[in-house]
């Protein structure tokens, strides 16, 4: 009880900053023009999770309402869409290991988790598969995680190749799974000493560990699966994927969190 009067009292005097805003044109456009400052890694924070609710190419319209907390950094706290298409209230909540993420008022996370993912500590999903007009291409899921996180063997597999196309991949690794979809590990810090291409590895097999080797803009692991036409297989269908929740003894915190943000954006 004593932690959660603290933490409530911690958050209403330092103060976070509020924008409530209308949007005309793309998420990033609008908060760059309320806050010239915050605005662009603003946008990329509040973009991110609107992605998991709709496709923000066709479901963001002139007029939906943003309202979002945020401390220096920045750093989001809270937001609230309400939108034509999208709806979403996210708050974030740090965990017993430290990363802050971000979670629906019941303490269920935005963001779904891989069933058997190849890191078990990651910060964020930050990019999926996509194609199509007005996206960047990307062919795979990228795990934002610390330098030297170990990476894990999802399925059982048989080593294609290691370290190709270094300049691009970074230290790397291709495995052909039992149904002969490909799976690559980019941007590796290292890669485990036993893994040669011909090797059969169980599940669970220690890959290496994350880093941000070849072309890579911060720590992140680069996870893609081909299928045997060299066609990209989205990893969130091909593994299933479920949604984390907050540990009940964390959710009392987690609600007093809420209280406040509802009262800062007051919804
Ligand atoms: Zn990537």
């Amino acid at each position: 009880m004593l932690s959660a009067l603290l933490l409530s009292s911690v958050l209403l005097t330092s103060n976070p900053a509020i924008l409530s805003l209308e949007v005309h044109g793309s998420i990033e456009a609008t908060l760059v023009k309320a806050s010239p400052r915050d605005g662009a890694a603003l946008g990329a924070q509040v973009a991110r999770l609107l992605g998991w609710k709709g496709d923000l190419a066709r479901h963001i319209h002139r007029g939906d309402r943003l309202s979002l907390a945020y401390e220096p950094g920045p750093e989001l706290l809270a937001l609230d869409y309400r939108g034509l298409k999208i709806k979403l209230a996210a708050y974030r909540h740090t965990g017993p290991d430290g990363i802050g993420r971000f979670y629906h008022e019941d303490g269920v996370l935005v963001e779904p988790a891989l069933h058997k993912a190849p890191l078990t500590r990651y910060v964020q999903i930050t990019e999926v598969p996509q194609r199509g007009r007005g996206k960047r291409k990307h062919s795979g899921v990228d795990f934002k995680a610390d330098v030297g996180t170990p990476i894990t063997l999802p399925f059982p597999a048989t080593v294609r190749r290691v370290n190709w196309n270094r300049r691009i991949n970074g230290n790397c690794i291709e495995t052909t799974y039992p149904d002969g979809k490909r799976a690559r590990f980019l941007h590796l810090h290292t890669v485990a000493s036993n893994i040669k291409p011909g090797k059969q590895l169980a599940a669970g097999t220690k890959l290496g560990t994350v880093g941000s080797t070849g072309r890579s803009g911060g720590p992140h692991l680069h996870y893609e699966i081909l299928d045997t036409r060299g066609r990209v297989v989205d990893p969130l269908k091909h593994h299933g994927t479920y949604h984390p929740t907050i540990r009940p003894e964390n959710m009392t915190a987690f609600r007093s969190t809420v209280a406040n943000m509802r009262t800062l954006l007051r919804f």
